[in-house]
């Protein structure tokens, strides 16, 4: 699960790795109190918000009021608010990009560095990025000085350290698969500010964190990724469904991006948010979605289809194949809007490696 800017944001005080000051504002929210000025940023469990005016700041009374009702209205890719976090401004010297992540293949932990952090970071060659393998606090430790000087913070060495050893202890105890601080922040008073977050934790560890009451879960089914730059989305019902439908994609030289199981009690709201869920993937040229239903309706992931096409922008090309309880039903409705229906997986996979040539 993608855990929400603010929820991510917490963990890391908890780990004294050090934030703006802030607080969260919901809809009802007095903003009476508030001191200014202030950056308002938008709560969607997607990157990008700056480019697409989910990040603003306000110098007024008047101008906050107004920023807060926009941004509560403003939809970014399909997520619509129903929080956002309020903080100090922080003056920027210098952002960098700095995150712990499971490497699949290596089944290892990483940590990956940029000199150049902030909104443009997916522009730069992956050979430009600082990488190392920590499999111990000890490698974390020791990668210390080596990470200041790539960075240019030979000064801030041993304040890096404390934070990279942190975050670790953060990533390693949370169950965390992703933990991005983009940016990391040289303020202008010369101290390091984790100014984003983004932390993906592993879902299959939920048993031992009874304290994950997270907003960010209701936007989440069982959403694995595969792979963060994969081209080919998936939406399936149940685990042997969805495997092997992320064994289709692969099959046919695709690159899956994720493996989704929406469950057996899926309905309309839930399989919409697994859209959602698909459009944080920076990459994705097509979604195949492959429902065989028994107890999940596809007359209720029809209804998604539908709301995803008219809600979100930029939809990929959908190749869709249901087959199962109310499919005559789900056809029915999708075929009088026009939606291609495919006859197996097999067909769906055919036609995406063709748009995708
Ligand atoms: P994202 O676009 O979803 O990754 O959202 P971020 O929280 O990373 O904000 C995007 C950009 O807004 C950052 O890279 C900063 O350049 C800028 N920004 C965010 N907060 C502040 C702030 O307090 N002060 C200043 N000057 N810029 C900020
Ligand atoms: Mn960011």
């Amino acid at each position: 699960m993608i855990l929400l800017e603010y929820e991510a944001k917490k963990i890391l005080s908890n780990y004294n790795i050090p934030i703006p000051r802030g607080v969260v504002i919901k809809k009802e929210d007095s903003l009476d109190t508030i001191s200014l000025p202030c950056v308002l940023k938008s709560q969607v469990p997607i990157g990008g918000r700056g480019k697409l005016g989910g990040v603003k700041v306000a110098n007024t009374a008047t101008e906050l009021t107004d920023i807060a009702t926009q941004l509560f209205h403003h939809p970014i890719k399909g997520f619509t608010p129903s929080t956002l976090l309020k903080e100090e401004v922080i003056a920027i010297d210098k952002e960098f990009y700095l995150s712990l992540r499971i490497n699949r293949e290596m089944a290892s932990i990483f940590l990956v560095a940029h000199t150049d952090g902030g909104v443009d970071i997916e522009e730069h060659p992956q050979e430009t990025f600082y990488k190392k393998q920590v499999v111990s606090k000890h490698d974390v430790t020791s990668c210390g000085q080596t990470l200041a000087e790539y960075l240019g913070l030979e000064e801030k060495e041993f304040l890096l350290t404390e934070i990279i050893e942190r975050l670790y202890n953060c990533f390693t105890r949370e169950d965390a698969t992703l933990l991005e601080i983009n940016p990391l922040v040289l303020t202008k008073q010369n101290t390091l500010v984790a100014a984003d977050c983004k932390m993906e934790l592993d879902d299959a560890s939920d048993f031992r964190h009874p304290d994950w009451e997270f907003e960010a879960k209701k936007h989440n089914a069982n959403f694995v990724t595969l792979h963060e730059h994969g081209t080919i989305a998936t939406v399936a019902n149940g685990a042997g469904l969805a495997m092997a439908t992320v064994d289709g994609v692969a099959g046919h030289n695709l690159l899956p991006a994720n493996f989704l199981d929406i469950g057996g009690g899926a309905n309309e709201a839930s399989v919409y948010a697994a859209f959602q869920n698909i459009m944080q993937y920076p990459n994705i040229h097509g979604i195949v979605i492959n429902i065989f239903a028994g107890i999940t309706r596809c007359d209720e992931v029809a209804k998604a289809i539908l709301q995803a096409k008219t809600k979100i922008t930029n939809l990929p090309p959908l190749y869709i194949r249901l087959a199962g309880t109310n499919s005559d039903e789900a056809k029915k409705v999708l075929q009088a809007h026009d939606i291609i229906l495919y006859r197996s997986l097999d067909d769906c996979l055919v036609a995406a490696k063709e748009a995708t040539q």
